[in-house]
């Protein structure tokens, strides 16, 4: 009886945490990493542990539900999982959404070769308007 009541329990939690951290990554629009999101999701759930918020984005950028995008060795995850890029600046280290019809072309060229493509995302780097304005300034 003990036993069936905790396992409930926690099935309960981690519903409801999975929930917490979804939310999160959708409510976020700067690509945060999973000790961003940690943190965010703290000030809803004061006990979610960091090791949970690694477990339940892996499982949902696995459903399809989240994006995963590497930046210099470091995953950051978005709510966004339409087609679009990013551009990392160098100097503050900001993530931002890109839209450019650039790959469809590309695409094409690939697929000639006989490639099935499932999914195609450009980085650019370099300096966001802000910091290019700043050390434009200086
Ligand atoms: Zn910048
Ligand atoms: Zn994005």
């Amino acid at each position: 009886m003990e036993k069936v009541e905790t396992g409930r329990t926690r099935k309960k939690r981690n519903t409801r945490q999975k929930a917490v951290v979804y939310q999160v990554v959708l409510d976020s629009n700067d690509h945060p990493t999973a000790e961003k999101v940690y943190e965010r999701a703290r000030r809803e759930l004061p006990n979610i542990s960091l090791g949970t918020v690694y477990r339940v984005l892996k499982e949902l950028s696995q459903e399809g539900k989240i994006k995963e995008i590497i930046v210099n060795k470091q995953s950051h995850f978005e709510g966004r999982t339409d087609f679009h890029h990013h551009f990392i600046c160098r100097a503050c280290g900001k993530i931002e959404d890109v839209e450019t019809p650039l790959c469809r072309y590309t695409c094409k060229k690939v697929e000639q070769k006989g490639y099935v493509v499932e999914d195609i995302e450009y980085k650019f780097y370099g300096l966001c308007s802000k910091c290019a304005q700043k050390l434009g300034k200086e």
